[in-house]
C-alpha cells in the first residue's frame, strides 16, 4: 500500500495587514516647555579682581567688610561703598545702570 503524503493546503492572507500586529504605539506627550530664564539680576557693584557683580545690603553697618561672592576677595568696608566719591582702595567699581 502506498502511503503518499497528501499535499498541504497553502494558507495565504488575502488582505495582509499594513502594519505589524500588536497594540497601538503609545504616543509620548510633548515635553513641557522649559521654564523661562530668570530675569537678569541687577548688580550695583562689580568686583575689580574678577568682574563678578554683587550688591551691598543697605542695612549693613558701616564697618562690615564686603567680600566678593565669587572670588572671596576682600573688597572693602560698607562705609567705603557709601563714600562719594568711592575711595581708590575700594576693590569694586559701581555698575552703571543701562539706560
Ligand atoms: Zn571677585
Amino acid at each position: 500500500m502506498t502511503d503518499e503524503p497528501r499535499p498541504r493546503k497553502i494558507l495565504s492572507l488575502k488582505n495582509p495587514p499594513t502594519r505589524p500586529l500588536g497594540p497601538e504605539p503609545i504616543r509620548k506627550a510633548a515635553p513641557p516647555p522649559p521654564p523661562p530664564p530668570p530675569p537678569p539680576q541687577v548688580f550695583a557693584w562689580k568686583c575689580k579682581p574678577c568682574g563678578a557683580g554683587f550688591n551691598v545690603g543697605d542695612q549693613l553697618a558701616d564697618d562690615v567688610v564686603i567680600r566678593c561672592p565669587a572670588c572671596n576677595a576682600k573688597i572693602g568696608q560698607v562705609a567705603d561703598f557709601r563714600a562719594d566719591p568711592t575711595p581708590a582702595k575700594l576693590r569694586a567699581r559701581p555698575v552703571k545702570p543701562a539706560a
